[in-house]
């Protein structure tokens, strides 16, 4: 067992493929990331050549080892977790993709998806799989390449055909063709997976007309998936979840009430709500959070479509700012935004408003509005968007909020944290790396204990990298904390001035003649 030395992340994105080896200390020893092509064939329309995926990844993976001289004998576990949804089918026989990648984004589907909930389909796809019908979920992209490709269907009936979400795709390839496998996380984010039951339902998929034969069996996100004796040396697949499943787990919310959420160009929250099933009216979303075993625990998923976007809106097209970080130094240049909000809803507002018609809306503008207040009214966006979430998944669950862990590039904004902290009530913990997802793929991975079978036909005992929970969370460093310091009554007045601001945005989109 010492001589293991590290674990292996295959963190596969919409973008690039990254590879990171984790030591104990869950620190990185090496990181590779490898951009790829993305492919427009259509206005709405998104696709990955799967070969370009399969290949970056594991370019990425031995260039990673190779960085640090890692021999195969010292990787304990190869964790994977992936762009979710994206819908790959391929032969079973050859391993060829019968149609490119359809990536999570693509909108080819919309149609179908509108005709599904006409036919009151809505009710079922909720409460069976936890999700709102839309075409970005594999189910419908899934029906696309079967209707379309000649002969698909009949070939998935005779049993020719497999398909997979990205993890699927990975893990075949590097067991060349053993193994067809997922896990709860990605299954859940399908529209075809009794998230209850833990099976995929055959009313959906008779309504898609899938067949059975062609999806991968569903274990949890830490399971001995298979080795892979693809870098010289047989290593086991330990680890596989979704990037956001990956992520909460990487931030350590183990129990009900512990929330991360991710700053990027928008905002992903998770809830862990433990071993209930929170249905939302409010629109968020209902999915598998990555375990260990069978007795799985859920979370409640939102997100806000423009969070720093809105930083990117300033640089770019007000051309407010050089860089995004900058937007810092102005949010502290004044005391306050002095009565102006901005809510940034330029392509409408998610939960819990959910309006497609809303758009941006600037209100309380005075002729001492300056730049500095423009710019700290839409940072100021990002933690009422937020705020409006974390209450909405408070409310649904009946959970008390336990801890709000943070990470994703707007993260670094210390003001933004800090405010944050002040309009949620909470105390906001910062991690010191934010690798959260890649390092929630290694930690599923290194946590795992099974046996598995060597290239030699050996037994052996794996993995058991870290030895329970408490030791990989000894792997989390906090790298900054963020107490609450405003009183009762100014986070009141300023959360009141934004809820009056969404009435305005939504006004704008109900009152059209
Ligand atoms: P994604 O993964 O969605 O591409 P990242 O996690 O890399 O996003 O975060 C990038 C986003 O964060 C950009 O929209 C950028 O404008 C914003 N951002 C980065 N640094 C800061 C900062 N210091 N303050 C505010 N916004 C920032």
């Amino acid at each position: 067992m010492e001589a293991k030395r590290y674990v292996i992340a295959m963190d596969q994105g919409t973008t690039s493929s990254r590879a990171i080896l984790f030591d104990r200390e869950g620190k990185i020893a090496g990181v590779v990331q490898r951009e790829f092509e993305q492919h427009y064939p259509q206005a709405g329309w998104v696709e990955h050549d799967p070969m370009d995926i399969w290949s970056t990844q594991m370019g990425v993976t031995m260039e990673a080892m190779q960085k640090v001289d890692a021999r195969p004998e010292e990787i304990a576990a190869i964790g994977i977790t992936n762009q979710r949804e994206t819908t790959i089918i391929w032969e079973a026989a050859t391993g060829k993709p019968i149609y490119n990648a359809i990536v999570w984004q693509c909108r080819r589907t919309a149609d179908r998806i509108e005709q599904m909930k006409q036919e009151g389909w809505t009710d079922y796809i909720r409460k069976t799989t936890g999700l709102i019908p839309d075409a970005y979920f594999s189910a419908s992209k899934i029906a696309w390449i079967l209707d379309t490709v000649p002969g698909a269907r009949a070939r998935a009936e005779r049993g020719e055909l497999r398909f997979g979400t990205v993890d699927s795709w990975l893990i075949w390839n590097l067991t060349d063709g053993r193994v067809h496998a997922t896990d709860y996380t990605n299954a859940s984010r399908t529209m075809l997976f009794d998230i209850h039951k833990l099976d995929w339902d055959e009313k959906i998929l008779s309504y898609f007309g899938i067949p059975r034969a062609m999806l991968p069996k569903v274990y949890p996100s830490g399971h001995l998936y298979g080795t892979t004796d693809r870098f010289g040396g047989s290593i086991p697949i330990a680890g596989d979840a979704g990037d956001q499943q990956a992520a909460l787990f990487g931030q350590c919310c183990f129990d009900a009430g512990e929330v991360k959420n991710t700053y990027g160009t928008g905002c992903f929250m998770l809830m862990n709500t433990g071993r209930d099933v929170v249905l939302s009216q409010k629109g968020l979303l209902t999915t598998i959070a990555a375990g260990t075993d069978d007795k799985v625990q859920y979370a409640l998923e939102g997100s806000v479509f423009i969070a720093g976007a809105a930083i990117q809106w300033l640089r770019d097209e007000m051309r407010f700012l050089k860089n995004s970080p900058q937007s810092e130094e102005y949010c502290r240049a004044v005391k306050n935004s002095n009565g102006v909000y901005i809510v940034p809803a330029f392509s409408g507002m998610g939960a819990p408003y959910w309006n497609q018609y809303a758009r941006g809306t600037v209100v309380g503008l005075t002729r001492g509005t300056s730049k500095e207040h423009f710019i700290r009214a839409t940072v100021e966006s990002l933690a009422y968007q937020t705020e409006d979430l974390l209450t909405a998944m408070k409310e649904e669950s009946g959970l008390s909020l336990r801890s709000l862990k943070v990470d994703g590039g707007a993260s670094a904004n210390d003001f933004l944290m800090q405010f944050q902290a002040d309009i949620s009530n909470t105390l906001l913990r910062r991690p010191a790396s934010v690798e959260t997802t890649a390092l929630g793929a290694a930690g599923l991975a290194g946590l795992t204990v099974g046996f598995w079978l060597g290239a030699a036909g050996l037994a052996g005992l794996t993995v058991g990298f870290w030895k329970d929970r408490k030791a990989f969370e000894a792997s989390w460093h906090c790298g900054k904390e963020f107490s609450p310091v405003i009183e009762d009554g100014e986070r009141e007045q300023l959360l009141k001035g934004w809820r009056r601001a969404v009435r305005c945005a939504l006004a704008w989109a109900n009152d059209e003649e």
